[in-house]
């Protein structure tokens, strides 16, 4: 039986946590705090004391938290995964991190004789906890192959974009778009609502219309709706992304990214409004009406 250690239960990893147990794998969590993990543990899964607890006998350590921070502190801190991974051992990196640092854990864990893998993924927490999520990564093709049973469990697609760090800057250019994208929704809708149009036909165009996409036929109704239940992405987590990625795209382009930069800043009010609520809440910070 394989054995899993997986670390970072929030909503997208309790998820995925789960769906090791439902493969039947050996599975130890860990988690910063405990009560996220009670049902899993009631499920069969062993709680850890710390990340290096959970790496005892692991045969791969899959890590879903926050960010960049997170990820160095349960890889590399005192009880880091990394103080007890055994040399050959798959470190697979799921949380969205910048591509900086998922080049350097990449240099780090690699330099201690461990397989790492950058792994961030799309799909909401509901195809977390439904298996469907679609990989993002970056990683040999040999380390892809060997890390493969232990991502089948957890995503429906598997997409290989090259070395360490190529599905890190994948996953940061989509979130990036999807920035631009929800900040241009609330702002499209703002400007309907202030100027009176009927809401309920504007929906019906935008819907249905060329300026539509996934996003907007995940957003818009919400958003006119003010309805902001059952957070599914934060805007911490959407101002997290986008600044890594305007970070990326300053790196490698001579244009300044304003769109992006645009989206860093717009997310940094929606962040510093309510962190932990929906993104879609970005109409409320683009719709107050001209005083
Ligand atoms: P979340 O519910 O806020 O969970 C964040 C996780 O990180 C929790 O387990 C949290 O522990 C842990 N954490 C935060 N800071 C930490 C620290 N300093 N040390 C150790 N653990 C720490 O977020 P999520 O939605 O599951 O997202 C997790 C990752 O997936 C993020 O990188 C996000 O960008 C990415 N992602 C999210 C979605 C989505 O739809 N939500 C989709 C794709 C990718 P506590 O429980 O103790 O706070």
């Amino acid at each position: 039986m394989p054995h899993v250690a997986f670390i970072g239960l929030g909503r997208m990893g309790h998820g995925m946590a789960g769906r090791y147990l439902d493969a039947g794998f050996s599975v130890a969590v860990w988690n910063r705090s405990r009560a996220k993990a009670e049902d899993l543990i009631m499920r069969g899964a062993r709680w850890a004391s710390s990340p290096a607890d959970a790496a005892i006998d692991a045969d791969a350590v899959v890590t879903m938290v926050a960010d960049d921070e997170a990820s160095r502190a349960v890889w590399l801190g005192t009880d880091g995964a990394a103080m007890t991974m055994k040399a050959g051992t798959l470190a697979i990196e799921c949380s969205t991190v910048s591509y900086q640092h998922a080049r350097e854990m990449g240099r780090e864990l690699n330099g201690r004789g461990l397989i790492y893998v950058d792994c961030p993924v799309t799909g909401l927490p509901d195809a977390a906890a439904g298996g469907k999520l679609t990989l993002l990564v970056g990683a040999d093709a040999a380390d892809l192959e060997k890390a493969r049973p232990f991502l089948e469990p957890i995503g429906s697609t598997i997409r290989h974009f090259g070395a360490v760090g190529s599905g890190t800057v994948y996953k940061l250019i989509n979130n990036l778009m999807g920035a631009i994208q929800i900040a241009g929704i609330a702002e499209g809708l703002a400007i309907a609502e202030q100027a009176g149009l009927d809401m309920k036909l504007v929906l019906e165009a935008v819907e249905t219309g060329v300026a539509a996409s996934p996003q907007v036929i995940r957003h818009s109704k919400r958003m006119v709706a003010r309805n902001f239940a059952g957070a599914t992405f934060t805007s911490a987590l959407r101002h997290k992304d986008a600044a890594y990625a305007v970070a990326l795209a300053e790196s490698l382009l001579a244009e300044k990214p304003l769109m992006g930069r645009a989206a860093v800043d717009v997310y940094a009010r929606a962040k510093a409004v309510a962190p932990d609520d929906d993104e879609a809440k970005m109409i409320e910070i683009v719709s107050r009406p001209k005083g």
